[in-house]
């Protein structure tokens, strides 16, 4: 509360916004520097705005209960989500994830010094903040100022393929158990064993022919000299992930990767991969190593409201309580440090 007041010498009172009309310029700038300098008190600061996380319930409410940040102040529905959490939230994630900090930070300095003493108006900040990072940042500010739209990636599907073996018992193994294995799992097939042996050729050997013993499988000689021809390439694995843009905002798509040995590695694709299409995109990454699970957003940085989604194979570690929930009002009132002293 304290650290907040005190940011309003800064926002408005120094750069002085409107408030009458832009209640976010204030509210929301400040918010965010609040967070910024909570974290600097104590890095376990349980900061109720600013992480991208922390707004996820308020960007899946209901369309008719929201309005964009760019609404006059005597307009805005949820005040409070709106004109602070929001706008302190975007520049947050303007922050980590689509600036970086070091840019960010020069680009936000560069916006209070040039506007201190002075009177901006919305436009002048998106346009401080492009010019002075020199990143189009123009899909930023519709998004997240100008529409209710929301982040929901989705990772639709998963292939994996491994890349080409010059190896011919390899390959042979390969196209052994792809070219066998749906029919040794398909329902006509284990009843046909139960129900018709002997069949023919159980019964009388004289009736199979050359196609019977044939092991179509096998590599032939001229396959196993043009592999010791061919060059060895890297060995490894392709991942074609098709992923989709379920809430409409515009973001950046973060993709973690884990391995069998545990290892992880993360892939970073700026907002510009939707530019050709803005409902999906199929990308195929090629990795040394088999992922065993693929995560969209994996360092909650994209405020996506929904997760469940954004998980291969799907997220488990869910339970439900048996005690009923604290609604948020009750926690308010409850007071730990006073039920401790009593005890
Ligand atoms: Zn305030």
């Amino acid at each position: 509360m304290i650290i907040h007041e005190v940011g309003h010498n800064f926002f408005p009172m120094i750069i002085n916004s409107d408030e009458r009309q832009w209640t976010w310029m204030d509210e929301g700038l400040n918010t965010f520097v609040q967070y910024l300098a909570e974290q600097e008190w104590d890095i376990h600061y349980p900061a109720r705005r600013g992480p991208a996380y922390r707004i996820v319930d308020y960007m899946r409410s209901p369309a008719m209960n929201m309005v964009p940040i760019m609404t006059n102040s005597e307009s805005i529905l949820q005040f409070g989500n709106n004109a602070y959490g929001k706008p302190a939230t975007a520049l947050n994630i303007l922050r980590e994830t689509v600036l970086g900090r070091e840019l960010f930070d020069y680009a936000f300095k560069t916006y209070c010094e040039r506007w201190a003493f002075k009177h901006p108006a919305p436009a002048d900040l998106f346009r401080t903040m492009e010019d002075a990072s020199g990143v189009d940042l123009d899909w930023f500010w519709r998004g997240w100022f100008y529409t209710t739209e929301f982040t929901d990636q989705s990772l639709d599907k998963v292939r994996i393929a491994a890349v080409p073996t010059l190896d011919p018992a390899t390959l042979e193994a390969q196209r052994r158990y792809e070219g066998t294995h749906d029919q040794a799992r398909h329902i006509g097939q284990t009843r046909n064993e139960a129900t018709l042996r002997p069949t023919i050729v159980d019964n009388t050997p004289a009736a199979s022919d050359f196609y019977n013993s044939y092991d179509r499988y096998a590599l032939s000689a001229s396959d196993k000299k043009a592999l010791e021809a061919m060059e060895a390439g890297p060995t490894g694995y392709l991942h074609e992930l098709s992923i989709s843009n379920k809430g409409g905002l515009i973001m950046p798509v973060i993709v973690g990767f884990t391995f069998e040995d545990g290892t992880t590695h993360v892939e970073r694709y700026p907002a510009e991969i939707w530019i050709k299409h803005e409902e999906s995109f199929v990308k195929t990454v090629y990795l040394p190593k088999k992922a065993v699970k693929i995560e969209l957003d994996p360092y909650l940085e994209t405020a996506d409201t929904d997760t469940y989604n954004n998980v291969w194979p799907a997220d488990v570690n869910v339970h439900l309580e048996a005690l009923p929930e604290r609604s948020r009002w009750e926690s308010w009132r409850s007071n730990p440090m006073r039920d401790a002293q009593r005890n």
